[in-house]
């Protein structure tokens, strides 16, 4: 479990990532010279979080009975619940005291379709027992005639609509109809 990753170049593809100093994982990073980054999705479940972040590989093997694959340069990725993973060479390290800031090159990249990536706050919702599947409460504006009160609900936004539309129930023009918020 990595503390830090973010893009920080385009021309090239430049990634940097940072370690806490003295764990295994950085150890192994400094030792090999590349690594490979497993973008969470917001389907990870928790166990696989637990497993990754909350215990050491001077301990256990992190890999056992999980499903991986391995990059070009042998390193592993994990497979399930993932929204991307990240093939990385160290190019350059920087000692932030407390923490090693590894600047890479990326190697390779595969994005999984359509999963969203978990952000911390993803984690601080589940981690507390909440859902990231609840619909994010937001305001919704209707569109309801002034004269008979009909609400609009059709396909196209009402905006969208056009200036000739008229209330399909007391044919009104559009100009009659007023915006409210649910
Ligand atoms: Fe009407």
């Amino acid at each position: 479990m990595i503390n830090t990753a973010a893009q920080a170049t385009a021309e090239p593809n430049r990634v940097i990532v940072t370690m806490n100093e003295g764990e295994s994982t950085t150890e192994l990073i400094e030792k090999k010279g590349s690594l490979t980054v497993s973008v969470l999705s917001q389907k990870t479940p928790l166990d696989t979080i637990s497993a990754f972040g909350m215990r050491s590989s001077r301990d256990c093997d992190k890999f056992e009975g999980v499903s991986y694959r391995e990059d070009a340069k042998g390193n592993p990725y994990l497979q399930e619940t993932m929204a991307a993973f990240l093939g990385l060479t160290v190019q350059k390290t920087v000692d932030l005291d407390t923490h090693l800031l590894f600047v890479c090159t990326l190697d390779e990249a595969e994005c999984f379709a359509d999963e969203q990536p978990m952000t911390y706050n993803d984690y601080r919702i589940l981690k507390t027992g909440g859902s990231l599947s609840a619909p994010q409460a937001k305001k919704t504006k209707k569109y309801v005639c002034s004269i008979c009160h009909y609400v609009y609900d059709g396909e196209v936004p009402f905006e969208e609509l056009p200036d000739d539309y008229v209330c399909p129930v007391c044919k009104q023009p559009k100009s009659v109809f007023i915006e409210v918020e649910e």
